[in-house]
């Protein structure tokens, strides 16, 4: 008998080059190259660059030269997600195929005003696991014809998954396995609290939850190791794969390294920025130590 190959397991860090990484960024990377070597799996590196306006060449370079610096290797060639716009393009078209997204034409400082007026009456709006207010019904509402005037008249205009039709759509409870810091094994997908999430926005042609789903399962990535940050937006994501009939990973979210106050590190302070500490002459290991590893 001829044994079936074993597809080896694949493993990603997807940093954003909008910025300087820094120690938490240091601590996903580690996790995820040592995870993969101790699983006999592949390592890629994907360049998460569809902000078109925040990330930069420079911050690109910055990414390639911490890592090397940390001696983490990674397979060639990167993905870069802003050479990919045409491939979440005809994802987006598939919802939009399906009846599951629509034109959004309001913009943030709408969205702002509505959401006061709404709680100056003293009902608080529903808001999503980030904190952020849930997207007003009003252009999901719209009437066809008058949808149709809006977006031939060229008014800028994001798309937004109707998450109705869509929890409808899939008809049945989604879940997803987790190995990380926090809830582990078999976690029931929530994705109603995000409300109408962004597809695609005005000013980029797809969005984080779209590229990303659609990368992981272009790569054939099976293991995604990333922040506790980001583990409900895996909600979203299952429910994606599920409508555009993608498979799902296993999902391991870690801690977060967090400041003196408790907050998550931000790319704008430089004092845990990896150059940084590199030029103050801190060593690959020093980083490790400081990351708790
Ligand atoms: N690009 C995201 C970030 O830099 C990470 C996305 C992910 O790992 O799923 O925060």
């Amino acid at each position: 008998m001829t044994a079936i190959p074993r597809q080896k397991p694949v493993f990603r860090f997807a940093p954003s080059p909008n910025g300087p990484l820094h120690l938490g960024h240091a601590l996903s990377a580690f996790l995820n190259r040592d995870m993969a070597a101790s699983a006999g799996a592949r390592f890629l590196l994907r360049i998460e660059d569809i902000d078109l306006t925040r990330c930069t060449p420079e911050f690109e370079a910055g990414i390639y030269a911490d890592l090397e610096w940390l001696a983490i290797d990674w397979e060639r060639p990167v993905r870069r997600q802003s050479e990919h716009f045409a491939e979440y393009q005809s994802a987006l078209d598939r919802l939009v195929d399906l009846g599951l997204a629509y034109p959004a034409f309001m913009t943030r400082g709408e969205i702002k005003t509505r959401v006061a007026a709404a709680e100056a009456n003293g009902t608080p709006w529903p808001r999503d696991p980030d904190g952020s207010p849930l997207y007003p019904p009003d252009d999901r509402q719209r009437a066809d014809f008058d949808r149709r005037q809006l977006l031939a008249s060229g008014v800028k205009h994001a798309w937004r998954l109707d998450m109705s039709k869509a929890l409808e759509a899939v008809g049945e409870a989604l879940f997803w396995e987790e190995t990380g810091y926090g809830d582990r094994g078999t976690i029931a997908a929530n994705p109603g609290a995000w409300g109408d999430v962004v597809l695609s926005r005005s000013d980029a042609p797809s969005s984080y939850h779209v590229s990303v789903v659609l990368d992981d399962a272009l790569q054939g990535i099976t293991h995604v190791v990333r922040g506790l940050d980001l583990f409900h937006s895996t909600s979203v994501h299952r429910l994606l794969q599920t409508l555009l009939g993608l498979p799902a990973p296993v999902y391991h979210h870690h801690r977060l390294i967090t400041d003196e106050d408790g907050r998550k590190l931000s790319k704008s302070r430089s004092d845990t920025g990896l150059c940084e500490l590199r030029d103050r002459g801190l060593s690959p290991a020093d980083i490790r130590h400081l990351v708790g590893l």
